[in-house]
């Protein structure tokens, strides 16, 4: 029996994908686009045994792009790959405009809040929603002035951004210091994020020494929101990949 099957529920629109390393977490987000979820396909290969009462509990798709434990990685494409989530426009503080999926966002709006009340300091979204159309123009752009290589190493392939999840942000101090830099990671906002970020249903998804597991570099300044009974368990049992929390195989590039 699987041990996840998709949720229906419409609140828990969300597409998935990764965005970037450096450069790729940048772009403006597309125009706001409706989703209608579809009946989830529930063919993905099993699970392997990870907390079974976790998953007795609450358990949703890694495949369906609306799901928030959606595992989106450069072996796992967003399907479709033109998945747009239904977005909200978050009222925050921001560098570009602040589009998540509802559920993500009002998530998203006590982590910040808490942040400022608990010494973590003032919080911005960086990037937060980024549409297949724009990814595939930056990505496009890249390959063109770089070749495929490099322009790989600075920007996610279109429709494999978890931007495009609507789950996904670039978090930056306010005011700004190390916006989308390792040094993020050092900054109080920085910390306190890394160590709490888990209460709020986000997880730190490119951690420091995990690149040849998730394909990509340290980086603290991005978060993924997959719900607090998941972020929970992962940091109860100390798995900090969404990779090795569903056993999944390492992504450290494309498929050939
Ligand atoms: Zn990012």
């Amino acid at each position: 029996m699987p041990r996840h099957w998709k949720s229906s529920s419409a609140g828990l629109a969300a597409l998935g994908l990764l965005a970037v390393t450096l450069a790729g977490c940048a772009p403006d987000a597309g125009p706001v686009v409706t989703h209608t979820p579809t009946p989830a396909a529930s063919t993905a290969a099993p699970l392997v045994d990870k907390p079974k009462s976790f998953f007795n509990k609450t358990q949703y798709s890694i495949d369906d792009p609306t799901s928030i434990w959606v595992v989106v990685n450069k072996l796992r494409p967003l399907q479709p790959a033109n998945y747009a989530p239904k977005l909200v426009t978050l009222n925050v503080p921001h560098i570009s405009a602040p589009l998540m999926t509802q559920e993500a966002g009002d998530a998203l709006l006590k982590m910040f809040a808490a942040s400022a009340a608990e010494g973590g300091g003032a919080l911005q979204v960086q990037n937060s929603y980024r549409s297949f159309a724009v990814q595939t123009n930056t990505h496009n752009s890249l390959v063109a002035s770089l070749g495929q290589s490099k322009a790989d190493a600075q920007s996610a392939r279109p429709g494999y951004s978890e931007h495009q999840t609507g789950l996904a942000l670039d978090v930056a101090a306010l005011p700004s210091k190390c916006d989308i830099a390792a040094c993020f990671g050092q900054t109080p906002q920085g910390i306190w994020l890394a160590a709490n970020s888990w209460r709020f249903g986000y997880i730190l998804r490119y951690p420091a020494d995990m690149t040849a597991i998730t394909g990509y570099i340290y980086e603290p300044w991005h978060f993924r929101y997959v719900g607090v009974a998941l972020s929970t368990e992962m940091h109860n049992d100390g798995i900090t990949t969404l990779e090795e929390f569903f056993g999944l195989p390492a992504a450290p590039d494309y498929a050939p």
